[in-house]
């Protein structure tokens, strides 16, 4: 059983049935999956990605530099914190958000020793902005956050069941693998499922990373429980 963990949140997994932005019904929904983790002991620390609204490389050109469109990139991020939060204290989970960026008038800025404060206080976490630096991903934020905190594993959810030698959408003869090392991401580059620095530092530090589909129910529990979900990456 994992005492604390890391649950990264891509964008697009909060734009629902979307096509960008935010769909609260699909927030209220995760909520509810990670009711039962925390009723079995979990705490829960959750980095949010953005790409339901931008991702920096996307906007980069025709004058928008890309330090600028990083930063946009992480303003995404602080949109889904934002409402993430309001959803989750809505449907009774203690919940706060914080930004690494110090924007105080929107929400909290993240420390670590306030992060701290509020899980042993039994809410939610929620971390916007990422690392608060350009040319990163919430992949690796999300991993420095894990380290930062001290969380047990790192579950990212996805839209398929796992890590696959190739694209299943695409390729119906798909393998998937229940168990990979750090090092068969790393040098795979048919493997795209987490960024190669976020991985890189997950294997540097020795954290286990579960990828698993976000819309079985129960899987968010089960990782939390150190049940076998997905691909475990160790
Ligand atoms: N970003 C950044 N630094 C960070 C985290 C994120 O500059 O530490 C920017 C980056 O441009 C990224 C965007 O914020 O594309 C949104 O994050 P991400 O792409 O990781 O979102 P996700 O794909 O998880 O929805």
């Amino acid at each position: 059983m994992a005492k604390r963990i890391l649950l990264k949140l891509s964008g697009e997994q909060l734009q629902g049935e979307f096509a960008s932005g935010f769909d609260p019904k699909r927030a209220r929904w995760i909520a509810e999956q990670i009711k039962p983790a925390l009723s079995s002991g979990a705490e829960v620390v959750i980095m949010v990605g953005g790409g339901n609204y931008v991702r920096g490389n996307q906007i980069i050109g025709h004058g928008i530099q890309p330090v600028s469109a990083h930063n946009i990139g992480m303003l995404s991020t602080l949109m889904n914190a934002i409402a993430l939060a309001d959803v989750f204290n809505d449907a009774a989970l203690p919940t706060r958000a914080l930004s690494t960026v110090e924007i105080n008038q929107f929400i909290d800025q993240y420390t670590f020793r306030r992060a701290l404060s509020h899980i042993k206080k039994g809410r939610i976490v929620i971390v916007a902005c990422g690392t608060g630096r350009p040319f990163l991903t919430t992949d690796t934020a999300a991993l420095n956050l894990a380290l930062e905190m001290q969380c047990d594993v790192v579950i990212k959810t996805t839209k398929v069941d796992g890590v696959y030698d190739k694209d299943p959408a695409k390729f119906p003869d798909a393998i998937k693998f229940d168990r990979l090392h750090y090092d068969q991401i790393l040098t795979n580059p048919d493997i795209t499922v987490m960024d190669k620095a976020a991985i890189g530092l997950a294997a540097e530090e020795n954290k286990p990373v579960i990828i698993c589909d976000l819309l079985t129910d129960g899987n968010i529990a089960r990782a939390a429980r150190g049940e076998i979900v997905g691909t475990l990456i160790s």
